[in-house]
């Protein structure tokens, strides 16, 4: 599988998206006349997997989806994936898959995948809940119609005709450390043991160095010295996109806020080692933020940690 480093999953410009192209109204038409054209179905929030090789989607051929949907325009284009034009189709809630492949979330199926597919399927699925999400125009409430071979929905009445773009959520996460120990948090809902990074939405008005300060003093109480951006992940679970920092503490006592987190810790690499924590799975920002920090211990890297405890996963 291949993972550049400090891309994380979901990520990367495996498809090329054809910005330029969807200003020809004809383009969407064009590209489903292609041979080779392929779509991917959505279900719910479920999509298609191989049966037998779960690192891969199953596309389907336009027609298997057309009779699903209102019309082809219906159809969202991604652009060009693997030499061919790559739709998106949102299909309803029921599986019309003739048996074949896995049925699968993309939050199941994101440890399985393989990474250039993961992030295609992470596009398609982020496209199909925004447009689930923008049916009416948000200003005068009349029926939306997709454009721009889906990428946008306008307002259906010629006097509003405001247009409604894909939208992407800001939120910070971020692995604050005093040098030795990593300020890791807790929600209720989590499972027994689990810990991760502390994280949350930009609100408007903020920069994300406002929104990393205000969080982690939100939820623990504690103040930092120094921010330093590390790298992101979209987290289509609908619209996120996940910016990770590092920060360095300029205090340590901590203060949860119950509202927000459960607890929260100062963890030292050897609580880590000792299994004293279950860290979230080596396929999130979350992760890699951890072993950005872990990594320069001198006790082994966390990957290589991770491929040996039982908390890889949970
Ligand atoms: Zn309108």
């Amino acid at each position: 599988m291949h993972r550049p480093p400090k891309i994380n999953l979901f990520a990367g410009a495996h498809v090329d998206r054809l910005a330029i192209d969807r200003r020809d109204p004809g383009v969407l038409t064009k590209a489903l006349g292609e041979a080779g054209a392929r779509v991917v179905p959505i279900w719910g929030s479920e999509t298609l997997i191989h049966e037998g090789d779960p690192a891969h989607a199953l596309l389907l051929a336009p027609e298997e989806c057309l009779d699903h949907l209102d019309g082809p325009e219906q159809l969202i284009l991604l652009g060009r994936y693997r030499g061919a034009p790559l739709f998106v189709a949102d299909l309803g809630h029921a599986p019309a898959t003739q048996g074949r492949g896995q049925v699968l979330d993309l939050r199941m199926a994101g440890n399985l995948l393989d990474f250039n597919e993961a992030g295609m399927l992470a596009y398609a699925r982020a496209m199909v809940f925004w447009k689930r999400r923008h049916r009416h125009c948000g200003s005068c409430g009349a029926a939306a119609v997709p454009e721009r071979a889906g990428h946008v929905m306008r307002c259906s009445d010629g006097a509003c005709g405001a247009t409604w773009f894909p939208r992407v959520d800001p939120a910070i996460i971020v692995l604050v450390t005093d040098g030795e120990r990593a300020l890791l948090g807790r929600q209720a809902a989590w499972p027994a043991g689990r810990y991760s990074t502390l994280a949350g939405f930009v609100e408007p008005g903020e920069s994300l160095e406002d929104t990393v300060h205000r969080e982690v003093f939100e939820e623990t109480g504690v103040r930092l010295a120094g921010i330093e951006y590390h790298s992101s992940q979209p987290w289509p679970f609908p619209s996120s996109l996940m910016l990770g920092f590092t920060a360095m503490a300029a205090s340590t006592d901590i203060r949860v806020d119950d509202d927000e987190l459960e607890d929260a810790r100062w963890f030292s690499r050897d609580d880590i080692t000792a299994g004293r924590v279950v860290l979230p799975p080596p396929t999130s920002v979350s992760f890699q933020l951890i072993s950005s920090w872990f990594d320069r211990g001198g006790v082994g890297t966390l990957a290589e940690l991770a491929g040996r405890c039982t908390w890889q996963g949970r």
